[in-house]
């Protein structure tokens, strides 16, 4: 698997997640098949490394690493796709029940109570972002990840750790 994984959550990189994204998305085409894209940020995350430091901003990535692999199954995938941000992409998926699995990591993030490894010091509350798009007929795959981009995009301008399903 060298090449395929990030090497700080396990989760896989962008490399290979843009490579699964394209051969899933044509097949759901093909298959005339639901298909759902979920792009996740964490918030505010500058502020959890400038009090804490990187190692903890490190530990807060992995965390929120395996909340995403609790909460998914069967063909999905789930990737990192840049510093704090993720995505997720879900086959045979419409945007509702992406949007529940969405909800779920969400509540799991904001609920969990870290501390800091070395002093036991409270993280506080550590809160994603999320926007969710679903396959519409006759787009293209830029199209695609432009919707569930614009749908964190507005996420984040209401206030952050929620969902937005993209029109
Ligand atoms: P927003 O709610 O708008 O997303 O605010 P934010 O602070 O999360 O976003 P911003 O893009 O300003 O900051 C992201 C920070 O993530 C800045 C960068 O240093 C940090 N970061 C990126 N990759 C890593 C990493 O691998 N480890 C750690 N500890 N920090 C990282
Ligand atoms: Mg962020
Ligand atoms: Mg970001």
């Amino acid at each position: 698997e060298a090449g395929i994984r990030d090497t700080l959550t396990g989760l896989f990189n962008r490399n290979y997640f843009e490579e699964h994204l394209k051969t899933e998305f044509h097949s759901a085409i093909r298959y005339s098949e639901n298909i759902s894209l979920l792009i996740l940020d964490i918030d505010h995350f500058k502020k959890v490394n400038d009090t804490h430091g990187h190692l903890v901003g490190d530990r807060v990535i992995r965390f929120v690493a395996r909340t995403l692999e609790k909460n998914i199954k069967g063909k999905d995938c789930a990737a990192r796709y840049g510093g704090e941000e993720f995505t997720l992409l879900l086959p045979e998926t419409p945007p509702a029940g992406a949007r529940a699995v969405a909800e779920n990591i969400l509540k799991a993030v904001s609920q969990a109570q870290l501390v800091r490894a070395d002093n036991k010091q409270p993280l506080g509350k550590i809160t994603v972002s999320a926007g969710v798009a679903g396959y519409q007929r006759g787009e293209d795959i830029m199209d695609f990840i432009d919707r569930a981009d614009r749908a964190l995009y507005q996420s984040k301008n209401d206030g952050r750790n929620r969902v937005t399903v993209a029109k």
